[in-house]
């Protein structure tokens, strides 16, 4: 089955549910043990039904099941939110002492981890430049452990050579850990590009509403156990209804995501041709680094590139382009069915690679209104900056 179909399909089971279409929320903190039996079996670890909440109801183990499904993947986990997912994936293969890669363009919020809890912990972080090839052998150490990867790269966007860079890490015995959010479970086959440990914010396009927080890991068995093992020993559970949402957001994954690429170029294209942009950073464009490896390795794009104007803006103008816009609103995150534009520097957080415009950047989240009225809104916004 293609992956629409599967979509629709995976974890429908109505003869469990009384007919129902849907895996109803399932609430539990306490599960009873039907005899002494019973308990005695979850103690020796043969009982394969949850024996506490915090370790999933059928809510979460359809979704979980859902979600490995698409991804080809073994086995996944759910969890409070992406950076609970990154947590665990890092402190489940990481101690004292060792040493991790992680690209330069990562997720800000995985920057702090890394220099500030890791750290306290004695595990020393390397950033590297998303675009190295063969020379990122030079960097391994004999203790470094893992290789950390999020392409397209968070704000700017670069595109890794994942098969690349995770056959020289795997020829050092190193895990590949890989952010695929952007690529979500339908643009990208991690696990035939070489990633051990796929993550999600599943707050992004999987809910798709902008109204839950939720992370994803997906691996094959070999990675489960310790996985599974750094979870369960940690807590970071998410509720039964969240489950149910991210469920929910999963069936119309692919027609949004659709709609969302199909106007993101449109308005990626569009901003090219205007007089006062310099680039535009949309994978799906040649001018974004390693638009080539995204051709090969990735089926399609989404709603979310940024832009980078020819100048730098004085802010009164910058807040007469942004408080006035009408669809584009300013927020973090991105995903929702709702247009975003945020303004950014990515120098404080970038310790390995130069960025190389002088001009305002933003990053914009192209979301399902009709795309004329985007391009009207972003068009009187673009005015507002030369007036
Ligand atoms: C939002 C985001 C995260 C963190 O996800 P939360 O669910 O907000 O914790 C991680 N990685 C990327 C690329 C993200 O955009």
């Amino acid at each position: 089955m293609r992956k629409e179909t599967l979509l629709t399909t995976i974890g429908v089971d109505p003869n469990s549910h009384e007919g129902i279409v849907n895996t109803p929320v399932y609430r539990a903190s306490t599960v009873l043990f039907s005899s002494l039996d019973e308990l005695e079996r979850m103690h020796r670890g043969e009982n394969t039904t949850s024996p506490y909440g915090r370790f999933g109801t059928r809510t979460s183990e359809d979704l979980e099941r859902s979600l490995a499904v698409l991804e080809g993947a073994d086995r996944a986990i759910v969890l409070a939110s992406g950076l609970s997912a990154i947590l665990v994936a890092l402190t489940a293969f990481v101690s004292t002492g060792d040493h991790i890669l992680v690209v330069d363009s990562v997720y800000q919020p995985v920057r702090i981890l890394c220099d500030n809890e890791l750290k306290r912990f004695g595990v020393e972080t390397t950033y590297f430049n998303p675009m190295l090839g063969a020379e990122l052998a030079s960097l391994i150490r004999p203790n470094t452990k893992a290789i950390y990867l999020e392409s397209p790269g968070s704000l700017t966007f670069q595109v890794q050579d994942i098969p690349l860079l995770a056959t020289i890490a795997h020829n050092h015995g190193l895990v590949v850990m890989h952010d695929s959010t952007w690529a979500t479970p339908l643009l990208a086959k991690p696990f035939d590009l070489g990633i051990d440990i796929s993550i999600h914010s599943a707050t992004k396009y999987i809910g798709g509403h902008s109204d839950i927080l939720m992370g994803v890991l997906t691996c094959k068995e070999a990675h489960y156990k310790r996985l599974l093992t750094t979870f369960r020993n940690t807590g970071p559970c998410v509720s039964p209804d969240t489950c149910y949402l991210a469920q929910r957001g999963l069936r119309t994954l692919a027609t949004r995501l659709k709609q969302h690429d199909k106007s993101g170029r449109t308005i990626a294209t569009w901003l090219k041709g205007r007089p006062e942009v310099e680039t535009v950073l949309h994978p799906a464009l040649p001018e974004c680094p390693g638009h080539e490896l995204w051709k090969r390795d990735f089926t399609g794009a989404n709603g979310l590139f940024s832009f980078v104007l020819k100048h730098p803006v004085p802010r009164e103008r910058l807040a007469a382009m942004l408080d006035n816009l009408q669809l584009f609103h300013m927020g973090y995150s991105w995903g929702g069915f709702e247009s975003l534009i945020i303004p950014f520097d990515p120098r404080p957080f970038r310790t390995s690679t130069e960025w190389p415009y002088q001009g305002q950047a933003f990053r914009l989240h192209v979301g399902l209104e009709n795309v004329e009225d985007l391009l009207t809104d972003l068009q009187l916004g673009l005015e507002r900056l030369a007036v």
